[in-house]
């Protein structure tokens, strides 16, 4: 046998320096920076995902993330890929082509969901919000009534506009409807209270760089009984297989574990380790602290004569303020200095609120009260204030 040797191709073959990357304070919608807790547990020796040792440390992280969410859900679990990864998980598997279903735009991500659920075949029928309002019991009541949808889909915490989606009312409104409530919870996990069960709601995700501190890759999703169990009598299987619930169910509960793909037992490690951290400080503790923090940094905004796109406090994200631009300031400039020459990240708004805002995350191990004084300094430095 000959090898034909062809001429070496040397084009693609750089020089690089050994890696190293700004220390950037990540202070923006997502990621968030990791606790130092985290990046240790993640370069800990690999396991095999069948691995026994493995197992045990999956099942520790169900357990931790049951009691993140306040659920009992036997099915609760962590989907390779981002938070958007766990939202078309939860969509695709809810959903069955031709299913109506409800969803409320209050910003981005509602819109998202509008999309993944057209996707995956739904009629979707659309409640919407200006941005940076929430929806009242009362609107949401009328509009299951009139469409009765298979699904009720919202979004908790907004971060393309702040706003926080009160739920308390809105599982009972469902129950009555006989229909399910899908929440997406990718920034108010770990950082605004949350009560999958007291709140019936059926099926939830989130993301593990946000409010748990954790680098992007492992997403928590949490599905109760009445989701489960429309899940499980579908009469056409979900239209995605990396992404079945079905499957990944054989993966992640029972004594002896089928194959489905290979989990990163690393990542699987970081999130661990990120919900040991919230289970040590007490979830309702961290709650409390996102909230002291955010108060913090809104009292120092309004000393600058800076003010809050949500009016109302009360219906602010905890763990993410949109900040209004004042009159005549370059959004995009202040950012790119506040980068440039503070390693600070913050976000500007995007779509309709593109240039109205800047969106400051104060999320997990960032929410700190010399995080908040450090930002604020150089907002008035920036802002000549
Ligand atoms: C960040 C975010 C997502 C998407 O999560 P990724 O990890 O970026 O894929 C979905 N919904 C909301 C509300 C978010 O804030």
């Amino acid at each position: 046998m000959t090898i034909q040797a062809f001429p070496k191709n040397d084009l693609h073959k750089i020089e690089t320096g050994t890696l190293d990357v700004p220390p950037r304070l990540l202070l923006g919608p997502g990621p968030s920076n990791a606790h130092p807790r985290v990046l240790q547990a993640i370069g800990m020796r690999q396991l095999s995902h069948l691995d026994p040792a493995f197992i045990k440390i999956m099942n520790e992280t169900q357990e931790l993330l049951r009691y993140t969410w306040q659920t009992d859900n036997e099915l609760t679990l962590a989907i390779s890929g981002t938070g958007s990864a766990a939202m078309e998980t939860a969509v695709a598997n809810v959903v069955t082509p031709g299913d109506v279903v409800l969803v409320g735009v209050m910003g981005y991500f509602g819109e998202r969901l509008v999309e993944m659920a057209s996707r995956h075949g739904a009629d979707v029928r659309i409640i919407e919000k200006e941005w940076g309002d929430v929806f009242e019991p009362g609107e949401i009541y009328a509009a299951v009534e009139e469409n009765q949808p298979a699904v009720v889909m919202l979004v908790h915490a907004e971060t393309s506009t702040g706003a926080l989606q009160p739920l308390e009312d809105i599982g009972d409104i469902c129950r009555e409807f006989d229909c399910l409530l899908l929440v997406d919870c990718v920034t108010s996990l770990g950082a605004a209270p949350l009560y999958m069960d007291n709140w019936k709601i059926d099926i939830a995700y989130s993301c593990s760089q946000k409010g748990l501190s954790c680098p992007p890759g492992a997403s928590p999703l949490t599905v109760g009984s009445r989701a489960l169990e429309q899940i499980s009598k579908r009469y056409v299987k979900t239209d995605t297989w990396y992404l079945d619930l079905n499957l990944l169910k054989s993966y992640w509960l029972g004594d002896t574990r089928a194959y489905h793909h290979t989990m990163s037992s690393n990542m699987t490690y970081a999130l661990r380790e990120g919900l040991r951290l919230v289970a040590e400080e007490g979830v309702e503790n961290r709650w409390a602290r996102h909230r002291e923090m955010a108060e913090l940094f809104w009292a120092g905004l309004a000393d600058i004569g800076l003010s809050c796109h949500v009016a109302n406090p009360e219906l602010r994200i905890p763990s993410l303020t949109t900040v209004r631009v004042p009159e005549g300031v370059d959004a995009k400039a202040v950012a790119g200095r506040l980068l440039n020459e503070y390693n600070i990240e913050i976000a500007g708004g995007f779509s309709k609120l593109s240039g109205q805002v800047w969106r400051v995350g104060l999320m997990g191990y960032n929410s700190r009260p010399e995080n908040i004084m450090l930002l604020l300094a150089a907002f008035k430095e920036i802002l000549g204030r």
